[in-house]
């Protein structure tokens, strides 16, 4: 049987150091996790770097990273495999899981809670200590190697039944809890991504904290530091921050009008 398309591992080795300011102790933890072949959880609220962490530790570990977004399509067969078509043949092809365990990748199925309960239930044997993958159509069964990783990322921000995580699910895991770095740690992350002057880095930290202020009063969630970067990035362009501020932080956070006048209101405190 032949794979329709050779797939590529070094594809997915990431060459240079991604930028990441430790926000604890979780690059140790993972190290841990990894030399004792634990499955891990990144929980946090979203675009607090827990996507540029796992890049680092790829880098660090010098393993290939196999990103999975997930969503509610996506099937037992986007992660095992399938098969296809292929010039008249019949032909396997991995999926993204299975070929993270052939090759000892890193596989980072990023939002696990979007994916469906029946696509989740594939990746418990391979979360526990049994670390393997059962492809049925294809009756083999995938033993991991010691450098294959399995890492999930959680926003346990959300609070809805439906986008928990089944407790069977999440006791497999070695959870490393993500946050908001603190505003020292913040600014410096401005300063390194967007070469912004410290002055308005110190003011973007302020105004993402009042805005976190408002979880639960109004919003889901408040700025994060990926909106923080972006509008750093604005501004650095030459955008006013009033407007920056505008569009890169207050309409990503909401529709709503009075919410939207009460967070720039917020800014031009600042700014
Ligand atoms: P998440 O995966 O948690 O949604 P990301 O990792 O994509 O968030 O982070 C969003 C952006 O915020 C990154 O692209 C980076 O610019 C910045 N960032 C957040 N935390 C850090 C950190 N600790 N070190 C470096 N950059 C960070």
């Amino acid at each position: 049987m032949t794979q329709a398309r050779a797939f590529k591992p070094e594809e997915y080795y990431i060459e240079q150091e991604p930028y990441y300011e430790p926000i604890g102790k979780e690059i140790e933890l993972f190290e841990a996790a990894y030399q004792h072949q634990l499955p891990v959880l990144l929980k946090g609220p979203t675009g607090c770097g827990k996507t540029r962490f796992i890049e680092y530790m790829a880098w660090r570990l010098k393993r290939p990273l196999i990103t999975v977004s997930c969503h509610d399509d996506l099937t037992a067969s986007d992660l095992v495999g399938r098969f296809l078509i292929h010039g008249g043949n019949t032909v396997w092809v991995d999926g993204a899981l299975a070929r993270a365990v052939r090759h000892g990748a890193i596989c980072y199925l990023d939002e696990i809670v979007e994916a469906r309960k029946d696509t989740t239930v594939v990746i418990h044997p391979l979360a526990d200590d049994r670390r393997v993958l059962p492809m049925d159509k294809l009756g083999e069964l995938l033993t991991c190697p010691p450098e294959f990783c399995l890492a999930l990322s959680y926003n346990p921000g959300y609070q809805s039944v439906l986008k928990e995580l089944k407790q069977s699910t999440r006791q497999r895991f070695v959870a490393l809890e993500f946050d908001y770095p603190n505003p020292d740690v913040e600014r410096k992350i401005l300063l390194a991504e967007t070469g912004i002057s410290a002055t308005i880095a110190d003011k973007l930290v302020k105004f993402a904290q009042m805005t976190r202020n408002l979880k639960g009063n109004g919003l889901d969630e408040g700025a994060s530091t990926r909106l923080l970067v972006h509008c750093a990035i604005l501004i650095v362009a030459g955008i006013e921050p009033m407007i920056a501020c505008r569009s890169a932080i207050a309409q990503a956070l909401t529709d709503d009008t009075e919410m939207l006048k009460a967070i720039v209101e917020l800014s031009s405190a600042l700014f």
